[in-house]
């Protein structure tokens, strides 16, 4: 079989009527020459608002009518952007998570995808249609409908790539391409012609947004090359690769800011084997994401563990502690809310000295204080005060280079 060309549209990209059809245009001209298989987010702000409706009937919506609600966005979109197409001429058919085959995990609203059965994709694309699947949906074995996490639809347009072969997922958003910081906060901010898996999956772990995180995951996992784009303006975006062109290895690459973040302390826990496991195995189990973690040296044989998890997670988060902490007999359980985590991101720190002293100096000029310090190979993430989260990222975008001339 030919090629097969993999597009993905957000949701402002499909927003209306009128931004349906320009999409449809694009796409038609691609389908002249390529099968094509095109991934749609729900239109606009329909996700948001089909939580807000659920939370309006219900104080705390269950997981699975959550999933089976939200869902809808994308099965709605699916079907409004192949009739457009076949009013253009273009042979096409919609499909759902399920007749796509999207098979995922059991996590609503964080589904991972297993595998796609893509027998039915592929005999359409035989007969010639294109494709239009809803993305951010799959199903279960017990057929139960799930969500892949918000902006979910590209892991969708990535994983379609990597199972029927293709070399490039196209994903269509409403900015150009990845920037060196968010273009709302920084005055200069610098586009990323191409930016390494790697580099990508960590800015977007600490609050780049543009990507869903296990969309790159894939990417990487599978060689399939992202291209982010706009759909509003020609020329190309941003590119992520295995690797990048020399002159960019060498830097920070971007910084990152995000700003739903709370903290969590454990005062006087028992220093020995197995303490850690028994708070943290809770949060996994009820899918709660814990970041930042720093324990500190025991002293008499006690410590303190404190981590990070989103802000509004914590209410359960400081539930389930509470509880564990009851078994394993530490003192106290602290929190509080209202931080921010500020990174920078590059492979360029492997072999470059100094660029953690840089960064604290940067903060300190600005009398921001650093709370909490976690770092990767190719980041370090501060976490601070959020009133001062921005002022923070400016000064580093200045500090590392990173304003465009
Ligand atoms: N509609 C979902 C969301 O708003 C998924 C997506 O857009 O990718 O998060
Ligand atoms: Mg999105």
């Amino acid at each position: 079989m030919r090629q097969v060309v993999v597009h993905k549209y957000g949701g402002t990209s499909v927003a209306s009527p009128a931004r349906i059809k320009r999409v449809c245009r694009r796409i038609a001209s691609v389908a002249r020459n390529h099968p094509v298989v095109v991934v749609v987010s729900a239109m606009g702000h329909t996700t948001d608002r089909l939580i807000e409706l659920a939370r309006k009937v219900s104080p705390a919506p269950p997981a699975r009518e959550l999933d089976a609600l939200t869902a809808n966005g994308e099965t709605i979109t699916a079907p409004l952007v192949a009739m457009c197409l076949q009013a253009l001429g273009v042979p096409a058919i919609s499909l759902t998570g399920l007749q796509a085959g999207v098979r995922t995990s059991g996590h609503h609203s964080k589904a991972r995808i297993m595998g796609i059965e893509t027998q039915r994709i592929k005999a359409e694309l035989d007969a010639g249609r294109v494709c239009v699947v809803a993305g951010f949906q799959g199903f279960t074995e017990s057929m139960e409908i799930t969500t892949l996490g918000r902006g979910g639809s590209d892991t969708t347009a990535v994983a379609l790539a990597a199972v029927l072969g293709a070399r490039v997922c196209e994903i269509y958003t409403d900015v150009d391409g990845i920037y060196s910081a968010d273009p709302r906060v920084v005055v200069r901010p610098r586009k990323i012609e191409y930016i390494s898996y790697e580099e990508m999956l960590e800015l977007a772990a600490v609050g780049a947004r543009v990507m869903h995180p296990r969309a790159v995951e894939i990417g990487e996992l599978y060689g399939v090359d992202v291209h982010v784009r706009s759909s509003f303006k020609k020329g190309t975006g941003t590119m992520i690769v295995a690797q990048v062109p020399m002159e960019d290895r060498n830097r920070v690459r971007g910084v990152a800011h995000e700003s739903n973040v709370a903290k969590i302390t454990v005062r006087g826990v028992p220093d020995k084997p197995g303490v850690a496991a028994a708070l943290f195995e809770p949060l996994g189990a009820a899918s709660i994401s814990v970041d930042v973690i720093v324990q500190n040296v025991g002293v008499t044989g006690a410590t303190d563990i404190t981590f990070t998890v989103a802000e509004d997670e914590l209410p359960q988060a400081v539930a389930l502690v509470q509880r564990a902490n009851r078994e394993i007999g530490a003192n106290e359980v602290l929190s509080s809310g209202g931080l921010a985590k500020l990174s920078i991101v590059g492979t360029g720190m492997l072999g470059t000295p100094g660029i953690a002293a840089r960064m604290f100096k940067t903060l300190a000029e600005q009398k921001i204080n650093i709370e909490m310090i976690s770092t990767s190979e190719i980041r370090i993430t501060c976490l601070v005060d959020r009133a001062r989260a921005e002022d923070g990222v400016r000064a580093l975008h200045t500090a590392f280079d990173l304003d465009q001339q």
